[in-house]
């Protein structure tokens, strides 16, 4: 399974122990699949659909990361959820624990609290012996506070589909998108707008959805079924057009990759400080910009433009940010693009530019590729 399923499957595993109340299918599957059992001691029904399989078959990989802070125990399972620091006490200790203690296989923690304290099972064997001791002083109950889940890889606790996918993904060497967005040339209100999207934090219809503040999570710009971050950058029927042609005016085609692969194969792809490089940058950022102003104006404002009107917004607004430029190192292959763009030579570094057009007068332009 690509990494990127994987962190968004995780994602759904999260909604079961977070907030997961307000969504039909937490409740669904919590009613129907779950029946007052633990999600981590389930057993896989004979016949289970693609997407429950997949949930339970990442059970061993997402369960270090989904943790408890205590509160009255009353959601949390004793045996089976994350809120120790032996983690699954079922799996340290087997079921004899069960036995021992003389308590349900789906107990909750609130099963050993009594009044803000512990109430602990009678110490009769050496597991329970050692659970007690090693339980430490600041792991308290708190009869008054909710019990809260903690997604371990964020700082502030609540999940994010990126650290999901920074956790499993093949670490080759880091791959850096700071510059991408935050490296000359710079727009800062587009640049802004990229960095929410990389951290998925632009309000699409299924965080909206998330929050209870969308009925509707689906696409304004296609009506496709779920507004997400790959959907709208660019799978999107609209915006998938928009892209197309943007690509062809830096003369690169790129595979068409969930988001956060697409942002690390844009960080990969453009280096340098060439004029292509700086144009397939800005391209790419003022199109994430443009798609995302274009979806709000719908759903806002209710103002509706078509693609090519689009599409020229974020050719405009690139050539506005080129004009301001002036010694771009020059290449060969660069009238190309100051042709496409429709740019004055003066923007390349002076020195380099007369060498560039002696070479090139009389060659037909060669063509590029970004891959
Ligand atoms: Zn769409």
């Amino acid at each position: 399974m690509e990494v990127w399923n994987k962190a968004a499957i995780a994602k759904h595993v999260w909604y079961l122990f977070s907030g997961g109340e307000c969504s039909m299918w937490c409740q669904w599957v919590k009613s129907y699949l779950l029946k007052g059992k633990s999600f981590w001691g389930i057993k896989v029904p004979s016949d289970p659909s693609w997407v429950w399989r997949k949930l339970l078959s990442l059970r061993d990989l997402i369960f270090p990361l989904i943790k408890f802070k205590l509160g009255n125990g009353g959601n949390v399972f004793l045996w089976y959820d994350n809120w120790h620091p032996f983690g699954s006490l079922l799996l340290r200790y087997g079921p004899r624990i069960l036995y021992d203690t003389n308590l349900l296989d789906s107990s909750k923690v609130s099963s050993i609290i009594s009044n803000d304290s512990w109430n602990w099972p009678f110490p009769n064997s050496w597991e329970i012996q050692e659970w007690i001791a090693a339980t430490p002083p600041s792991l308290k109950p708190s009869l008054d506070s909710p019990d809260i889940p903690v997604w371990s890889l964020t700082a502030d606790g609540s999940f994010s589909i990126h650290s999901a996918w920074e956790c499993w993904r093949d670490k080759g060497p880091k791959v850096t998108w700071s510059n991408l967005i935050w490296g000359p040339p710079v727009i800062p209100r587009v640049s802004f707008i990229v960095w929410l999207a990389i951290h998925e934090r632009l309000n699409t219809g299924d965080r909206l959805q998330i929050f209870g503040l969308l009925t509707s999570p689906s696409c304004p710009l296609c009506c496709a079924l779920e507004e997400n971050h790959s959907h709208l950058f660019f799978r999107c029927h609209y915006s998938s057009r928009i892209w197309a042609v943007i690509q062809a005016k830096c003369n690169s085609h790129w595979p068409s990759l969930p988001w956060l692969e697409l942002v690390e194969f844009a960080t990969k792809s453009i280096n340098g400080k060439s004029l292509k490089s700086v144009i397939m940058k800005l391209s790419f950022l003022c199109t994430i910009y443009h798609i995302w102003m274009e979806r709000n104006s719908r759903i806002f404002s209710k103002v509706f433009k078509p693609e090519e009107v689009v599409t020229n917004s974020i050719i405009q607004m690139v050539r506005g940010r080129l004009l301001s430029m002036e010694n771009v190192k020059a290449y060969a292959g660069d009238n190309w693009y100051l042709e496409q763009w429709n740019l004055p030579s003066k923007i390349l570094l002076q020195s380099q530019t007369a060498a560039v057009e002696r070479n090139l007068s009389g060659v037909s332009y060669p063509t590029l590729r970004v891959e």
